[in-house]
């Protein structure tokens, strides 16, 4: 048996989500048939493995950034929506003072200051995305990467509200007249769900490394953190590294290299 969205949110009663009754059943949702975690790889592939990229700032010219999220962006269907309003970003850049609040001082060297640095979900060890989600819809798996089944996504934004990192968008419109152009092998989204970057797990899935990362000419290394020959772990140990916003324990599988010197 299957229903429309509009019918669902009606029979379940979206108002309970945002907590103002009572509690969703969960044989509403499986009229839906949503994808579950271990729907998109085995449970035992997912163990052991604890993934993680490397971005390093310095190798990345203007032109490597551009094509880095475009990459992401024409694999992904992301939409342009032409104002910064109801920007869809899976990845995108901004200044140190805005990515790296806190860390910034008077005497930073311009060239770090003015840099564009590419930012995107830091698939937090400790995400509040999934912590809040009402539906389940965010999800962590073992192996780090935070994701999210689009059909469960009721709207809510408590997510967006969640995230200290901006690293999610809403769809206030449908998106699709606003793709440039289609991949059909990737699904697009409607109108009210909320979506960000899934650390392409669909290919990591399929032994493949992130788009951005094959994009990245190497500026950007992806790797397993818990195997101590990883690249990543490599470049851990020898680098220094920041992650954004350590503060808030919410512990980002993205490190950041900002031009320190390689230690021998
Ligand atoms: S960066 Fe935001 S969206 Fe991504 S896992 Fe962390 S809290 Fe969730
Ligand atoms: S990991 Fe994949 S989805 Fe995430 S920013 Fe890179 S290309 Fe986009």
């Amino acid at each position: 048996m299957s229903i429309n969205r509009r019918d669902f949110l009606k029979k379940a009663g979206v108002i309970t989500a945002l907590g103002l009754g009572g509690a969703i059943t969960l044989d509403a949702f499986e009229v839906l048939e949503p994808l579950k975690a271990a729907d998109f790889t085995s449970p035992e592939d997912l163990t052991g493995k604890r993934w993680a990229l490397v971005i390093d700032m310095s190798k990345l010219t203007q032109t490597d950034i551009d094509e880095v999220i475009a990459s992401c962006h024409d694999l992904h269907n992301v939409p342009d929506m032409g104002n910064p309003k109801d920007e869809i970003k899976w990845i995108w850049t901004d200044t140190y003072e805005h990515v790296f609040p806190g860390i910034e001082n008077h005497y930073l060297d311009e060239t770090t200051e003015k840099m564009p640095f590419l930012t995107l979900c830091n698939h937090c060890d400790k995400p509040p995305c999934v912590r809040v989600c009402p539906t389940k819809a965010t999800f962590r798996r073992e192996d780090g990467v935070v994701g999210m089944d689009m059909h469960r996504c009721i709207g809510c934004r408590f997510c967006m509200a969640a995230c200290p990192y901006g690293a999610r968008s809403f769809n206030y419109w449908d998106p699709t007249p606003h793709i440039k152009e289609i991949n059909p092998d990737y699904p697009r989204r409607s109108k009210g769900v909320v979506e960000k970057c899934n650390l392409c797990m669909d290919r990591i899935d399929q032994g493949l490394e992130p788009a951005c990362v094959e994009k990245s000419k190497g500026a950007i290394v992806f790797g397993n953190l818990s195997d101590p020959d990883s690249a990543v772990r490599k470049l851990l140990s020898s680098n220094f590294s920041i992650r954004r916003k350590p503060e808030l324990g919410t512990q980002p599988s993205v490190y950041y290299l900002i031009g320190g010197e390689e230690r021998a």
